[in-house]
């Protein structure tokens, strides 16, 4: 196996496990059997010292395999030398951050925007509103198929400046949509790009009438997509939102109250209203 082909199975490896902590902190009872089925397949010819160093650091963070961003470990931040970088580079061998023992990879150069600081004595958002806008709103959804929905929310996170080239952000969520499936049963999913370069964590919110295939499990047809865009350093607080979420709108009377919501103004009062508890 080349190790090109190895740090794309870790990185593989690594959704699937996270999606696992996901999947259970939303749904505390979900049968885990498939996503089990899969970790033990994708990790079945990993030679058995990174299996168990990729677990330990899962234990502590989401992201044990990181990239390397502006000559930084993007997991601990500490600069690395250009001889690290150029290792990296050729992967012609696996290589770990000599000071968070991360795995490194070169990444594939999505760029997120620094978001406009604020004015002076402007208060500093709270709640949902730390990671989402009402610009990032997008009701309705009208594709159908996985590719048109997810080209929508990319799309606008590009008109807003979220992110510099909003056709790359598709090609790495729907890399990332065929690893597994973000779906989860009750028609949400919550699609995502990680290892960007700077920038936020950003959410947009998306809305389905009808609902398309997306994946979920059985015929579920998906309604609510939350699409978020996860720079390394913001991890810790991607894993935080989406038990928020799951937590939230695992009721359907919260679902329902996004569904009925007739404009992407309106759909953003839902989503704080919804949120106050749950997101801080
Ligand atoms: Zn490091």
């Amino acid at each position: 196996m080349t190790n090109r082909k190895l740090i794309n199975q870790l990185i593989q490896l690594q959704e699937l496990i996270v999606a696992r902590m996901q999947k259970k902190a939303a749904m505390p009872k979900a049968p885990l059997g498939a996503l089990d089925e899969n970790i033990a397949l994708l990790g079945a010819d990993l030679p058995a010292a990174i299996k168990s160093h990729l677990n330990r650091l899962l234990q502590k963070t989401p992201e044990a395999v990181v990239p390397i961003i502006n000559e930084n470990c993007s997991g601990c931040g500490i600069q690395l030398t250009h001889s690290q970088i150029n290792d990296v580079h050729r992967a012609d061998d696996l290589h770990r951050c000599l000071n968070c023992t991360r795995y490194l990879y070169y990444p594939s150069e999505i760029v997120a925007r620094e978001r406009v600081s604020r004015a002076y004595g402007e208060k500093a958002p709270k709640g949902i509103a730390r990671f989402s806008a009402p610009s990032l709103m997008v009701a309705p959804l009208v594709g159908t198929t996985p590719e048109e929905v997810l080209g929508e929310l990319c799309q606008r996170m590009q008109r807003e400046a979220f992110v510099e080239d909003g056709k790359h952000l598709l090609e790495l969520a729907l890399q990332r949509e065929a690893i597994i499936s973000t779906a989860v049963d009750s028609g949400m999913a919550f699609p995502h790009v990680r290892g960007v370069d700077g920038g936020g964590l950003a959410m947009a919110l998306g809305i389905h009438k009808k609902g398309i295939h997306f994946g979920g499990p059985g015929r579920t047809l998906t309604r609510i997509f939350f699409f978020m865009v996860i720079p390394t350093a913001t991890s810790a607080f991607y894993l935080k939102l989406i038990s928020g979420l799951s937590q939230t709108f695992r009721e359907r009377d919260a679902r329902e109250a996004l569904l009925s919501a007739s404009n992407e103004e309106e759909l953003w009062k839902v989503l704080v209203r919804q949120t106050r508890k749950s997101i801080r």
